[in-house]
């Protein structure tokens, strides 16, 4: 059995970022924000879906 950890660390997560259902959706955004270059994507632990985090390294 597996419970959240919280909701405040789901809101942490999600609530503030661009939420997307695919790998192009999210593409899509990032060039149309000039952000390609700078973001990728990963998807969430929390809604299952895609979120941009910065690239480093
Ligand atoms: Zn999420």
């Amino acid at each position: 059995m597996e419970r959240p950890r919280s909701e405040a660390d789901r809101d942490r997560s999600c609530g503030t970022k661009d939420t997307f259902q695919s790998e192009a959706e999210a593409r899509a955004h990032m060039l149309m924000n000039g952000t390609a270059a700078m973001l990728r994507t990963y998807e969430c632990r929390y809604c299952g879906f895609l979120h941009l985090t910065s690239r480093k390294g």
